[in-house]
């Protein structure tokens, strides 16, 4: 737990989900003992799980919440915000604990960390189903409304292929017309986005872009700039688990190519690979399990900043581990694009060259 103060001496304390004590899902609010004021009564935090925001009901308490890793943009924010103040030392700790989650879990009482757990897999659970079930409505509302088409071009690729890989579009209208205020409340922070069906162990998980606030003729980098703004919607949100952006593991072809973003591959696709040669982290993490064994040669191509170099040397190490051959083609630093949809985008199949060159030596 971090005590923080906002710009405006705000308290806000950041919890993760393993403080909630004994949580209960009630209604569509997370119900669970304050660790703040400590008391073991009443269920007096009330958190909405689907912000993360949340409040303690007790007279003398009255703290305001935000469970981290149900609101990770935000949480991010502000603890890199109280970093800064040096309000709280803790706060790198938390921070890069969201960077790389999964990595160091809290460790926790057992009795407590299972009711969290399966609590938020029911919602968790409910959500992806919900998504699958309108994957028709959203991949109709794609084709057929005006700003999804416009978002594609601007990005250059092409509404079919977009299509063909399972792309929707999440309309407030698909959301109103649910028959449960549950339903559509779960759903709310998806509507207005783009979504990405991904291939989870096991599951399906979905990644949304965000097109709130874009309008023709505005670039990807100004739309990103926008959303940005604190209070803002985050620019992707995921399901959990989420996956990668691929064909199912077992039809991939023996070498690939990894890229980070959905529109990278999407970009490639475009560009003429097939869908069986291009995957998409849909991040930076690739789970150990989730590449099968006859996958023998990979191309890693992320992006040229901080983050994609960090990513490169950690998934090579872990793709080599397990007796594949590696190679690597960061995005060069020309200028020509910040990561491969920026370069098709910019500069047709000229901008892919570096990779294709890479990609022809792999194999
Ligand atoms: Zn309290």
């Amino acid at each position: 737990m971090i005590t923080i103060f906002t710009r405006r001496g705000k308290r806000i304390e950041i919890l993760t989900q393993s403080e909630l004590r004994h949580p209960r899902l009630t209604g569509s609010r997370v119900r669970a003992f304050c660790p703040i004021h400590g008391s073991d009564h009443q269920r007096s935090l009330s958190i909405d799980p689907v912000s993360g925001w949340g409040h303690c009901f007790n007279a003398t308490c009255q703290a305001r919440v935000l469970v981290a890793e149900w609101n990770p943009s935000v949480a991010q924010h502000l603890l890199e915000a109280a970093k800064e103040q040096k309000h709280q030392v803790n706060a790198r700790g938390l921070l890069s604990k969201l960077a790389h989650p999964g990595a160091s879990q809290v460790p926790v009482r057992r009795e407590e960390r299972e009711p969290a757990a399966s609590i938020l897999n029911r919602w968790q659970q409910e959500e992806r189903h919900m998504l699958q079930a309108l994957e028709p409505a959203m991949q109709e509302a794609l084709k057929t409304t005006h700003q999804g088409h416009c978002y594609l071009r601007e990005r250059a690729i092409p509404l079919e292929i977009a299509l063909i890989h399972g792309v929707g579009l999440l309309t407030p209208a698909i959301i109103a017309r649910l028959p449960r205020a549950r339903q559509r409340r779960l759903l709310q922070r998806w509507s207005g986005r783009l979504v990405f069906p991904l291939q989870a162990a096991g599951t399906r998980g979905y990644i949304g872009r965000t097109l709130w606030g874009w309008c023709p003729g505005m670039d990807e980098n100004e739309h990103k700039q926008l959303l940005e703004r604190i209070g803002r919607p985050q620019r992707w949100i995921k399901t959990n688990p989420a996956g990668c952006f691929s064909v199912p593991p077992e039809q991939l072809a023996p070498q690939l190519i990894l890229v980070e973003g959905t529109f990278d591959r999407l970009a490639l696709l475009s560009a003429g690979f097939c869908a069986d040669e291009v995957v998409a982290l849909a991040g930076t993490a690739l789970p150990a399990t989730w590449l099968p064994a006859h996958v023998r040669r990979v191309l890693l191509a992320l992006d040229g900043d901080e983050g994609g170099r960090e990513a490169t040397a950690r998934l090579s190490a872990q793709l080599r581990e397990q007796g594949r051959a590696v190679s690597c083609c960061l995005i060069p630093p020309d200028g020509q694009g910040k990561d491969w949809n920026e370069r098709w985008r910019l500069l047709g199949h000229v901008g892919l060259q570096p990779l294709l060159d890479s990609y022809r030596r792999l194999t």
